[in-house]
């Protein structure tokens, strides 16, 4: 629970609760009672900002008829589905806390841990991220799945997520800042928010099985977000196929020149018999392999390209640890 030294901070500050939603109508009700209870004992100022993404259910009717009877509850409707990556950027966005919150709808993430995320945050921490633990509930592909992918994916891009980092997050207006000028398209928030850097920490939860309805996330549409997040986030996988043909080009010339010693100059002293054949074969291996190395250098400037449309900042400064200098050059002329 919150000690009394931070429930006086707390008075002065804003949080933002930001929960995407697709469909959730059947569990909206319980959910946001239980939210607005914990949030109503915790604080002082706070508002929830639910993120409609093109539901068909009666999700938005219940949003009209909750924000109506609490000012706290302000929504966003999209006009459309567009994935729960962007329906929390667009939550984000429009957030105006000191801090936000992220949260899924369907009851999986435990809101009564909120108040464990904002001391964190009002320790110093600027990002403080909600780490699932493996549950044995879930399928044994999705566990061992994402275990996979975190371990690949900390190896390929050097960064140094733990297994079971989720949306499940808050974070600090000065991230919300930075975060609002990133500008790539296919994107993963947590992903991008872990990218910006800012000063984190982990807190573990057990998900909590739905509380209504069914996953809209399915395995296939994980694999697609596992490889959106590899490629957004690292070029390795464009630069594999190079390094491949190199190997391969560069074993199958050693083989080839060391035949073409052997049985061509010296007339086969060792007896290693190669047919015509087989030596064809080793120049096609040889080939393919100049054709993957050429296809690598390729590689190098579409990497180059990639990066460059992503329109990344080039670094990411943090404000408030910064001595001296205004959040701008506009703000500094003055
Ligand atoms: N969600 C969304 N748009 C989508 C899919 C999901 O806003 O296209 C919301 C959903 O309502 C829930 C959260 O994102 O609040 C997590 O979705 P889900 O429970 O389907 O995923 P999982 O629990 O498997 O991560
Ligand atoms: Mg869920």
């Amino acid at each position: 629970m919150i000690t009394n030294k931070f429930m006086a901070e707390l008075t002065t500050k804003k949080i933002s609760v930001v929960v995407p939603l697709f469909n959730e109508a059947a569990g909206l009700e319980q959910f946001n009672k239980s939210i607005t209870s914990v949030l109503n004992e915790a604080l002082g100022s706070y508002e929830i900002i639910y993120c409609d993404d093109g539901s068909s259910d009666s999700t938005s009717e219940i949003l009209h008829k909750l924000s109506a009877s609490d000012n706290h509850i302000r929504y966003i409707s999209l006009t459309r589905n567009f994935g729960k990556e962007n329906a929390l950027s667009a939550g984000i966005f429009y957030a105006s806390g000191d801090a936000i919150m992220m949260i899924d709808g369907d009851g999986q993430h435990p809101v009564e841990l909120l108040p464990e995320f904002i001391k964190s945050w009002l320790s110093g921490n600027k990002v403080v991220i909600g780490i699932r633990q493996s549950n044995s509930k879930e399928g044994i592909r999705k566990r061992w799945g994402s275990l996979l992918f975190h371990k690949t994916f900390n190896k390929i891009t050097g960064q140094k997520i733990p297994a079971g980092s989720t949306d499940f997050r808050l974070i600090d207006r000065s991230v919300q800042q930075a975060f609002i000028e990133l500008k790539d398209s296919d994107r993963i928030t947590r992903g991008l928010i872990d990218w910006l850097g800012f000063k984190t920490s982990y807190i573990k939860f057990n998900a909590k099985p739905r509380a209504q309805g069914s996953a809209s996330y399915s395995f296939n549409k994980l694999v697609k977000l596992a490889i959106n997040s590899y490629v957004g986030f690292s070029n390795t996988p464009l630069y594999f196929f190079g390094y491949l043909g190199v190997v391969i080009s560069a074993l199958s010339f050693i083989l080839g020149l060391a035949i073409f010693i052997e049985q061509l100059l010296l007339g086969d002293p060792l007896s290693w018999k190669f047919t015509g054949t087989a030596m064809l074969a080793i120049l096609t291996i040889f080939l393919v392999g100049i054709v993957l190395t050429a296809q690598g250098i390729l590689a190098v400037y579409v990497s180059l390209m990639h990066n460059q449309t992503k329109q990344r900042p080039l670094y990411v400064v943090d404000f408030e640890n910064s001595i001296g200098l205004a959040r701008n050059n506009k703000d500094a002329q003055k």
